[in-house]
């Protein structure tokens, strides 16, 4: 794999996985970098230019889906064609493709269960998180055959919850699903945790936390990322994996 296009390389067995980010692709200007993202002002050239270059690097042909802050999962299809459909979440047990999920603050959630060689890619933000994409995710992996014992978890750069401040109101819905996520900014004012919530709903559905890799840089903090809360006008990185 192109190691310059791995801006992250999370450990998970049984996969090849990395999490893009700026560096290595063709976009000029807000989304200057490797932009994979359609429908966000981009040039669609550079965007196709972008996307080969990520099928390059894995060698395969890469699945996106039109994410929409779904609870949705798409489980592809066992062979031929993968349709592009709207869905927040993608599972197989294929060995001739790769997944990707693209984010620019919210989580890339990338799963892998390396015993029986079924693996998935979420798309985790506050809709989504709370909604229960992940635990339908995980459901969808063992429909296939995967065990949440043995699942391995890469929780991907994503803003932090010193960073991501919500109105008070918004932090106790949230709280009121899923506690983990109640936190304040760095400045005292109510905000969010989704990576502490993401780890909280892996181990609640059964995931071992020593399997869960959730040490990622925040994307407002970190420049290498783009961040939506940074500049609304701006690219999307992906977390993406296929079976190894
Ligand atoms: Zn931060």
């Amino acid at each position: 794999m192109s190691s310059s296009l791995a801006a992250r390389a999370p450990r998970l067995r049984g996969a090849r996985a990395l999490f893009t980010g700026r560096s290595g692709g063709v976009s000029i200007a807000e989304h200057a970098g490797l932009n994979l993202a359609r429908h966000v002002g981009d040039d669609e050239h550079a965007v196709e230019r972008n996307r080969d270059l990520l099928a390059a690097a894995l060698g395969t042909p890469v699945v996106f889906v039109d994410q929409v802050h779904s609870t949705d999962v798409h489980v592809l299809p066992r062979r031929g064609e993968v349709p592009v459909v709207s869905a927040d979440a993608m599972v197989t047990d294929r060995d001739d493709v790769a997944l990707a999920i693209m984010v620019a603050d919210c989580l890339p959630v990338l799963l892998s269960d390396p015993r029986r060689g079924v693996i998935a890619a979420a798309h985790a933000g506050r809709q989504g998180l709370l909604g229960g994409v992940l635990q339908r995710t995980v459901e969808e992996m063992a429909a296939l055959g995967a065990r949440a014992e043995d699942l391995e978890a890469s929780i991907g750069p994503a803003i932090c919850g010193a960073c991501y401040e919500v109105p008070a109101a918004m932090r106790e819905e949230a709280a009121a699903v899923l506690p983990e996520t109640w936190a304040r900014t760095s400045r005292g004012t109510p905000s969010l945790d989704l990576r502490a919530g993401a780890v909280a709903v892996l181990e609640a559905a059964g995931v071992p936390r020593t399997a869960i890799d959730a040490e990622h840089p925040c994307t407002l903090e970190d420049e290498r990322f783009y961040s939506y809360r940074r500049h609304p006008r701006t690219g999307r990185f992906a977390g993406v994996l296929r079976r190894a």
